[in-house]
């Protein structure tokens, strides 16, 4: 089966790339009056962007693309388009990743028309230089090989996602699966681990929804 490159990035990455990319705009002098995060990847670099530059105003907007963990949607989309008097003001729009860079385009152009700031910048933490269509004003790491970044934000909904996708994929020759063995399987398959707790919380998530079924202690995937 066709393998989704993934890295997992912990907490304490976050708080030390935010600390890094902080030092990168501080020194280019642009002097944010309000940060923006992009809903949702956004808002965990944000709200740490602002405690390191000591910025107070925080506003956010969603723009939307990708669907579920490594899938994209066809075209990105801006939610609950409302307004506010930005005029006179230097925007930092800020997002976890520049990947496609559609979502963060579309919310750009968005505050810019809508929103009359003095000035708008692009802040992430990683752009995905190759495929991106944009190349964000601050960024600290320049991605050169495409991975699904597993963040901390997205850890439920992630697992979720491949332990569907593992139990869909083998489906053909293994219809039971004990905890175990989904657990075992996504971690020789993602390399990654996402530790116990998430695990349980996962499956647990799939089969209230409907997408797993537990039988005397084994899962089958019914969707
Ligand atoms: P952007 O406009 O920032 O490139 P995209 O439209 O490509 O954003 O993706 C929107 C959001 O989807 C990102 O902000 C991020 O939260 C998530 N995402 C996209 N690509 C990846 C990836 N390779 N790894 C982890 N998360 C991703």
């Amino acid at each position: 089966m066709a393998k989704i490159p993934v890295k997992l990035v912990t907490w304490e990455d976050i708080v030390s790339w935010s600390r890094e990319l902080s030092k990168i705009i501080k020194s280019s002098g642009y002097k944010p009056d309000v940060v923006v995060a992009i809903a949702r990847g956004g808002y965990v670099p944000a709200r740490l962007l602002c405690d390191f530059l000591g910025v107070d105003n925080l506003l956010s907007i969603q723009s939307q693309h990708w669907t579920e963990a490594a899938k994209v949607a066809e075209r990105a989309l801006i939610k609950f388009r409302y307004s506010v008097d930005l005029s006179g003001m230097n925007v930092l729009l800020v997002d976890d990743i520049v990947d496609t860079g559609e979502s963060l385009m579309l919310a750009k152009n968005f505050i810019i028309s809508e929103w009359r700031p003095k000035d708008v910048k692009i802040a992430a933490l990683q752009w995905i230089s190759p495929v991106a269509k944009l190349r964000p004003d601050y960024y600290l790491i320049e991605v050169r090989e495409w991975y699904w970044f597993q963040y901390p934000w997205t850890r439920l909904e992630d697992t979720c996602q491949f332990i569907k996708r593992i139990l869909k994929e083998e489906g053909v020759s293994k219809r039971e699966w004990s905890f175990d063995d989904i657990v075992s399987k996504f971690r020789e398959h993602y390399g990654i681990d996402v530790g116990l707790d998430y695990f349980r919380d996962a499956v647990e998530a799939l089969v209230s929804a409907g997408v797993l079924e537990e039988v005397s202690g084994k899962y089958i995937l019914k969707l």
